[in-house]
């Protein structure tokens, strides 16, 4: 690939450089400094008009998945389009209620909650916990119990459905998986729950992986959750209410092919014909993956053993996905359209040898102070984001139109030793 792949919407290049909506990647790069992750705000609106369109008419609604991009802004912006959010931490739960979210728009996800956790999702009203095996509905259970209220449980059914994603740690849905409670305990599972007083079962769930580009396992995981529902309906065992069909909808521009979305509707329609459920869907990466670059300059190349190698300012530390997935991400001069002429390794400052972006990439044939591109970064980028080699994380910005703000300040040095001491206040046994 390289520069053959075409420009995500909301990116364009004008006289060589290129933009962000109405701004240039180079104006931003100047007043924020590098690396800078950028996402444009009309990508994110675009991406969820074409997915509403997708399933007009059914009774969905979208709850983007907040780790894929949890910052403020791009979360309020998706709850002022209508979403909810799917949370899988404590801590998103605080983001999503910092960012104005209701409780009734959150759904807590998640294999090890703890105990602390679920009684703050439960105070806060969440519309459902997405509980994902007996050992955390028994906790669930006595925290319900002491806090007197009877807590809405959706159980995460592993429907044993496999996957065709580009890495192997992006598939969740299989038999011997960490995720789910196994298909075959779902209804001894829901027979339990019918004598338990402090959670009610109101629906099922399933989330199979990211980066799926075809819709026939999630028409398989709505068949057997629809499956489960009548097997539970019929004991009388409860009324279900909620069908979550999960995230993991495939973008174009990464490593993986883009989901059909006629395709994926049909599938949520086999879950939507059951009388009276609402279809919840969780995508995290469709929303914002595209929207967002990382932006970064080159510092120095170098060769080495017959490689032309460059070293950008930007390390694993700031984007791991092509070190933790071995994701594919386009790479492109911020500055010139001109062919590319460069085969060279692209990689970061961060002393580990796993601290590339690609290898062995045609790029455009840049030199130390010019910038470049890493291309749909909007997901999994910033999130995952840490301090490794007690480097500052990086900055973010939002492009609306011909404006752009910080929407993340770059951390500081003095942010990155704020929580220590040098000088530990010791305490006796
Ligand atoms: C990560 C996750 C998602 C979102 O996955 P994407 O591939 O980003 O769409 C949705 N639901 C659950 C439970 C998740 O863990």
């Amino acid at each position: 690939m390289g520069q053959s792949v075409l420009m995500p919407a909301g990116y364009t290049r004008r006289d060589g450089a290129l933009f962000c909506d109405g701004v240039a990647l180079d104006t931003i790069a100047d007043r924020v400094g590098t690396p800078v992750y950028v996402y444009s705000a009309n990508t994110i609106r675009n991406q969820y008009q074409r997915l509403a369109a997708a399933v007009e008419g059914l009774p969905v609604h979208v709850h983007y998945s907040v780790k894929a991009n949890s910052s403020l802004a791009i979360l309020a912006l998706l709850r002022s389009l209508g979403a909810g959010v799917d949370i899988v931490s404590g801590g998103e739960l605080h983001r999503a209620l910092e960012a104005g979210f209701a409780g009734s728009d959150i759904v807590f996800s998640g294999v090890g909650k703890t105990p602390a956790e679920l009684e703050r999702a439960v105070r806060a009203g969440v519309r459902s916990i997405n509980v994902e095996s007996e050992g955390e509905l028994a906790v669930l259970q006595d925290v319900a119990h002491r806090i007197g209220v009877v807590a809405p449980v959706v159980l995460r059914v592993n429907p044993d459905v496999a996957v065709d994603t580009p890495h192997p740690y992006t598939r969740t849905g299989e038999r011997g998986m960490k995720f789910g409670i196994p298909l075959d305990r779902v209804i001894a599972v829901a027979r339990a729950m019918s004598h338990m007083t402090n959670v009610k079962l109101i629906g099922l769930a399933s989330h199979i992986g990211s980066q799926i580009g075809d819709a026939t396992p999630y028409a398989l995981a709505a068949k057997a959750l629809v499956q489960l529902k009548r097997e539970i309906e019929s004991e009388n065992l409860a009324r279900l209410t909620t069908l979550d069909l999960g995230g993991g909808l495939g973008v174009t521009d990464d490593d993986g092919s883009s989901l059909d979305l006629r395709a994926y509707a049909d599938a949520l329609r086999i879950a939507a014909a059951e009388p009276g459920v609402e279809i919840l869907i969780e995508p995290g990466r469709f929303l914002v993956a595209e929207s967002g670059v990382l932006v970064t300059r080159v510092l120095y190349r170098k060769h080495s053993g017959g490689k032309e190698i460059v070293i950008t300012d930007a390390g694993m530390n700031d984007f791991i996905r092509p070190s933790l997935y071995a994701s594919h991400h386009a790479i492109d001069s911020a500055s010139s359209d001109a062919e590319p002429t460069l085969r060279a390794n692209i990689v970061g400052p961060v002393c580990e040898s796993g601290d590339f972006f690609a290898n062995n990439r045609l790029i455009a044939d840049v030199a130390p102070g010019d910038l470049l591109v890493l291309r749909a970064t909007g997901a999994y980028g910033y999130s995952m984001a840490s301090n490794y080699n007690s480097r500052p994380r990086p900055a973010e910005v939002l492009v609306d139109g011909s404006r752009f703000a910080v929407i993340t300040e770059r951390e500081s040095d003095a942010d990155l030793t704020r929580r220590e001491t040098f000088a530990p206040d010791w305490i006796e046994d």
